[in-house]
């Protein structure tokens, strides 16, 4: 069989640890017997990005924007201890963060549902896609100790030094604390826009909450500028496929997910994101089922698993026992990006090719052949343990049939 040819190149973020393990399995045993892999490879890992000056993530980030697509692997964020496992020249910046900055973008991520893992909430029959506004709020908050006897104020300069003051609070009769947050118009629109064109591409409802009600200017500018934009830019376009966008309180966001059926995307202030992202991921099963999607305004795309390089078990892979590591969700990063790929190209084998890829996966989840995160919840009477080879060799045998 002819392998499929690519027109432009996917931008490839190779990772760290035992995704990078995985990685190249992907690639050998499920990619390049298909399809013509054209990539422009950008080597993430950690000991590269220290080489380079942590050059390269900027460089991938770059190459995103020019291309428009790409598949990352996960990667280490350097925290003291890595400083001196990797003997690193600087504590270098998380990859994630230094992308998402210069695509300006928004993350999605949405669990794969399978058959066999019942999420903790039974009414969620389809996945719930949330986003996250990845800017701002207490993220980037200025914040300080107040001693009893002080005044905390407000002061704002504007560009012609005039001062304008409001009181926090008067301290007289406790020490207390401080905060100081903001947000910036120009990113709040960016994240709506995200959302709205992620959307109109996924055909789902896009719910978004804040607290307008307490916070009568802050969450309100929020609510504000995704109904501007909603109205001006979008509406029409939601209309013809029949999808809507709606605002409400944030606790009445929560109560209706809890109660709804899943399918569509919720929108999420920074902290709202932070918190309900990892009760979705728990709810819903494992974290190597969670994919993730960095998706720009002006519609870049940037496809990855959730989780991170799972260290824990690339000790073991070092020591040379066999793991059983979850590669779903970095083949569906594959999937989805070659998905992508193959529609803005016009290349609908690639399409074909990415539903085969997931399809296959599916089913030997399905016939019970799963790795041992997925084992311990899943509620097949079938189901059988498997290493990361021995799951993959079982994904490459549906795939053949599929592909055939
Ligand atoms: P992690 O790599 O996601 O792993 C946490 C634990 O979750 C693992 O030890 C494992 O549990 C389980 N797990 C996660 N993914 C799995 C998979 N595919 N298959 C099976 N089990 C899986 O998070 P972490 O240990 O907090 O972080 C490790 C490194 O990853 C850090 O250096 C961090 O900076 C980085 N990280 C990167 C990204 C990214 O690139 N997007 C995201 C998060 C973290 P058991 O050990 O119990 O089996
Ligand atoms: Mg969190």
């Amino acid at each position: 069989m002819a392998k499929i040819i690519m027109k432009t190149p996917l931008v490839e973020m190779d990772g760290d640890e035992m995704t990078r393990v995985i990685w190249k399995m992907i690639k050998e045993q499920l990619i390049e017997p298909y399809v013509d892999l054209k990539t422009e490879y950008y080597d993430l890992g950690l000991v590269h990005r220290n080489e380079t000056d942590d050059k390269v993530t900027v460089d991938s980030a770059e190459a995103t924007k020019k291309y428009g697509v790409a598949v990352k692997c996960a990667t280490i964020t350097p925290n003291a201890q890595r400083v001196e496992e990797y003997n690193l020249k600087e504590m270098w910046k998380s990859p994630n963060g230094t992308i998402r900055a210069i695509l300006d973008g928004t993350v999605f991520r949405k669990p794969i549902t399978v058959k066999g893992i019942t999420p903790f909430i039974p009414s969620w029959t389809q996945p719930i896609t949330i986003a996250r506004h990845a800017y701002g709020d207490i993220y980037k908050n200025t914040e300080m100790k107040v001693p009893k006897g002080s005044k905390a104020e407000i002061v704002v300069t504007d560009s012609d030094g005039k001062e304008t003051r409001a009181l926090i609070h008067d301290f007289s009769s406790s020490d207390g604390i401080v905060q100081g947050v903001h947000n910036l118009d120009s990113s709040i629109a960016s994240f709506a826009r995200s959302c709205f064109n992620y959307a109109l591409e996924t055909k789902q409802v896009v719910w978004f909450a804040a607290k307008d009600t307490i916070s009568k200017t802050y969450d309100h500018r929020f609510k504000d500028i995704f109904s501007e934009i909603f109205e001006n830019e979008y509406k029409e376009k939601f209309d013809a496929l029949g999808i809507e966008y709606f605002y409400t309180l944030i606790d009445d966001a929560v109560a209706r997910v809890i109660k709804s059926s899943g399918g569509f995307i919720w929108a999420c202030k920074n902290y709202d994101g932070d918190v309900m992202s990892d009760m979705l991921a728990t709810a819903y099963g494992s974290l190597g089922l969670m994919t993730s999607v960095l998706v720009s305004p002006d519609g870049k795309y940037e496809y990855e698993a959730a989780h991170g390089t799972v260290t824990r078990h690339y000790y073991k892979w070092l020591k040379g026992e066999k793991t059983s590591t979850n590669p779903i969700a970095t083949i569906f990063a594959w999937s989805g990006a070659f998905r992508k790929r193959g529609e803005l190209d016009g290349i609908p084998e690639l399409m074909h090719y990415a539903d085969c890829l997931e399809k296959a996966s599916i089913q030997t989840m399905e016939d019970g052949i799963m790795t041992g995160d997925m084992a311990v919840l899943s509620n097949l009477p079938n189901k059988q343990k498997v290493n990361s080879e021995e799951f993959l060799a079982a994904i490459a045998e549906r795939l053949d049939k599929l592909m055939g």
